[in-house]
Parts: structure tokens; C-alpha cells; sequence
């Protein structure tokens, strides 16, 4: 029996593993399950699933799911902040931790997770994208089984040799193929991008996700962050990363090898299939995710992606070329610039901007603590929140 702890339960990734593991009680039990403020979403879950430890954000929040749950007779032990977090998430009584936090604030109880040598579903890419090598060597100097949950490095996962070690070379693998779907802009004339929305901002053509990152899918700086993610995760270079828009979304993602050869991964776009692969790896268990229907889907196409269309993809590959802290002030830029969109207090194509003046403003230093790192977080969100005032 595998014990879990759901970071970031209520969300959408969360409740896609919640999805998985209720079809399989005889392999998966809840541990922890943390949320911010949706406390009435978590009460729900904890009276389904029993969770040993639920976790919020606020003393506030803490006491309106206590009571809840009182009410109801559920005996779940209630925290609340960072510190109940990155317990929940390195705890003895825990085997394997689902990352699924948006944004930066999932990086201490991932940090704490791969510390503490938990098997890690990594989907919350901007921990990954922060802390690099910092990660990196946590995860090797605990052991910790790291699997990736965004759809296109599992498929890349899937795709590479058992005991790959993060060595292109020695594998004879040439490239990454990252496949993106080019989001809801792909074909919108450029000179009205100004006029877009947060509602047409969030519609994806293909995926339901959380509302950051259907924002960053817009921008391709999902895409971006999934550039420096696969860095760090498969040792490729920037120029061993290629981005191919495939608007079907039916492949997740492919490796190119020396030979000639290029496997793939297909599916349906869900995530669900990648989140059952990384439970269960390396056996396989149904996710409740049907098999892809080629005929129907009839045709599948590929093209190179437009830097002048999506400016933040090329912002993403100067940041991992830059190294150090770069990539992490891209993030904080990148997550302070969608929160103004999404609130209302700066245009779609003010996020670019936003990001690309930051990084100028901000030289950039090399990693050498958590505590550095969350240094130059912080500068970063001031700096850009000084741009948006
Ligand atoms: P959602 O916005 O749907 O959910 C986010 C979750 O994180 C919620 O449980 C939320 O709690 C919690 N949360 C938000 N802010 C904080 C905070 N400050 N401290 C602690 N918890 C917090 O996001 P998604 O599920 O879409 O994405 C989660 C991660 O997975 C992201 O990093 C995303 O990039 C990645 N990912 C998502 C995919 C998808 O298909 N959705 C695909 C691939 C990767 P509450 O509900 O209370 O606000």
C-alpha cells in the first residue's frame, strides 16, 4: 500500500489524482491533503478520502475546516502555513508526494519531499524551474524517485531507456521534442493579441487546467517553463530542446536519437494517463483515460513555433541560457504579470513586457541556498509589481 500526500489537492491536477487513486483502494491510501482557501472543497475530500493530515493556508481557513469536519465526525488532524506543509509532505507515514502546488510556493514542501528521499510526482514545474540544481542534488543525494507529471516530460519519460541518468549522450539521444498546442492564439491576427481577455486567456482548445497555467499556455510560457523543466530532468542542452506545435495535442511529446529513430508518446489529452504512469511506475494501472481513436482524430500536424507570436518562449530559453537565478526571476516575473492580467490591472501582451523588463533590471546571480533563492524571488516580484504601480 502506497501512502500519498496530495499537495495542492483541491486543484486541477489534484483532483485528476484523487480520480486515479480511488479506482485502486488496494494499492493507494491518502495520507495528507493540503489546499489553500478552498476549504469547503477540501472538507469534501477529506470525508471521502480520510486523510491522516489536511493543511491550509491560514489560521482562519484551519478553523473553518476543523469545524467542519467536527461536525461531521471526521477525525483528520487540521495544520495550516509552510511549516505543516513540508511536514505533511517529508513525514515518515509517507511514501510518495504529488506536487501539484501552482507556482512558487510549492517549492519548500517539494524541496522538502526530495530531502526527505520521497517518491516525487513532480508537476508543479516552477519548483523545478526555481531551484534547478538545488532540486537536482536533493534528489540525488536522498535517492529520491523523481517522476514527471507534466504530460509532455512523462511522455518524454516513457520514451527514454530505464536507467537513462540524465546522460543524452551515453543513450544516443539527439533531441527532446517538445510538443505544444499553441493555445487558444495560435491563429488570432497579432495586432489584436492587446484586446484579449482573461476568459479567452483561459479557454484551451484542448486541456482543463488551473486558470495560471491556461494563461501561460497563451503565452507559451508554459512552454518556456517546460523548456528549462526538461533541462533539468533529461540533462538536455537549450539547443538539444526543440519546441514543435502540434495543435492536436494526440502526441505528449517525443525523443529524436542518433539513428535516426524518434519515439513518441500518444494519448488522449488528459491528465490522468501521465498521473496513473507515475504512480504505479514502472508497472501500469488503469487511469480511466480511453485509448486514442487515430482514425477519428484522422490527421496530425506539426509546425515551428512563431518567437514573434509568443515573445515568452524565447524569454524562457535566454533565462536557461543565462543559468543561475535567471530562470527563477522569469518565474516570479512571469507569475506576478499573469496575476495582474488575470485581475484586470494589465493587458494580455503587457506579460511579456513585464517579464522581459524585470530580467533587464535584474542581473541575476548564481544558486547557492534555498534561502538566496527565495531572496531573489522576492526581489523579482517587487521589481515587477514596481512596474505594474
Ligand atoms: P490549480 O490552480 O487548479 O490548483 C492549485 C492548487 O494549489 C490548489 O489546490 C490550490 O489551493 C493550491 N494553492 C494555490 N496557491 C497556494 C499557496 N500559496 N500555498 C499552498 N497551496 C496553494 O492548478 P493546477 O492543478 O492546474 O496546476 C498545479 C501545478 O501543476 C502547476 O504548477 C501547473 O503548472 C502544473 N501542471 C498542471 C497541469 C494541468 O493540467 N492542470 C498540467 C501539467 C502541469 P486552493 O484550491 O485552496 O486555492
Amino acid at each position: 500500500m502506497q501512502r500519498i500526500t496530495i499537495l495542492g489537492a483541491t486543484g486541477s491536477i489534484g483532483v485528476s489524482t484523487l480520480d486515479v487513486v480511488a479506482r485502486h483502494p488496494d494499492r493507494y491510501q491518502v495520507y495528507a491533503l493540503t489546499a489553500h482557501s478552498r476549504v469547503k472543497e477540501l472538507a469534501e475530500q477529506c470525508l471521502r478520502f480520510h486523510p491522516e493530515v489536511a493543511v491550509v493556508g491560514s489560521a482562519d481557513a484551519a478553523q473553518a475546516l476543523s469545524a467542519i469536519l467536527k461536525e461531521k465526525g471526521c477525525k483528520t488532524e487540521v495544520a495550516h502555513g509552510e511549516t505543516a506543509l513540508c511536514d505533511t509532505a517529508s513525514a515518515a507515514e509517507c511514501d510518495a508526494v504529488m506536487a501539484a502546488i501552482v507556482g512558487a510556493a510549492g517549492l519548500p514542501p517539494t524541496l522538502a519531499a526530495a530531502r526527505a528521499g520521497k517518491k516525487i510526482l513532480l508537476a508543479n514545474k516552477e519548483a523545478l524551474v526555481m531551484s534547478g540544481q538545488l532540486f537536482m542534488d536533493a534528489v540525488s543525494a536522498s535517492g529520491a524517485p523523481l517522476l514527471p507529471i507534466d504530460s509532455e516530460h512523462n511522455a518524454i519519460f516513457q520514451c527514454l531507456p530505464h536507467g537513462y541518468g540524465r546522460a543524452p549522450a551515453h543513450h544516443g539521444v539527439s533531441k527532446v521534442l517538445l510538443t505544444a498546442s499553441g493555445g487558444p492564439f495560435l491563429k488570432r491576427e497579432l495586432d489584436t493579441l492587446h484586446d484579449v481577455t482573461p476568459e479567452e486567456a483561459v479557454a484551451h482548445p484542448n486541456w482543463v487546467m488551473g486558470r495560471k497555467i491556461s494563461v501561460d499556455s497563451s503565452t507559451m510560457m508554459n512552454k518556456g517553463l517546460e523548456v528549462i523543466e526538461a533541462h533539468w530532468l533529461f540533462g538536455a542542452s537549450a539547443e538539444q530542446i526543440e519546441v514543435v506545435i502540434h495543435p492536436q495535442s494526440v502526441i505528449h511529446s517525443m525523443v529524436s536519437y542518433v539513428d535516426g529513430s524518434v519515439l513518441a508518446q500518444l494519448g488522449n489529452p488528459d491528465m490522468r494517463t501521465p498521473i496513473a504512469y507515475g504512480l504505479a511506475y514502472p508497472e501500469r494501472i488503469a487511469s480511466g483515460v480511453g485509448a486514442v481513436d487515430l482514425v477519428k482524430i484522422a490527421q496530425l500536424s506539426f509546425f515551428q513555433p512563431d518567437f514573434q507570436r509568443f515573445p515568452c518562449l524565447r524569454l524562457a530559453y535566454d533565462a536557461l541560457l543565462a543559468g543561475g537565478t535567471a530562470p527563477a526571476i522569469l518565474n516570479a516575473a512571469n507569475e506576478v504579470a499573469v496575476q495582474a492580467f488575470l485581475d484586470g490591472r494589465i493587458g494580455f501582451r503587457a506579460i511579456d513586457q513585464l517579464i522581459a523588463r524585470v530580467m533587464d533590471a535584474l542581473p541575476g546571480t548564481g544558486i547557492a541556498s534555498l534561502a538566496e533563492l527565495l531572496d531573489q524571488d522576492r526581489l523579482a516580484r517587487e521589481k515587477a509589481l514596481s512596474f505594474i504601480q
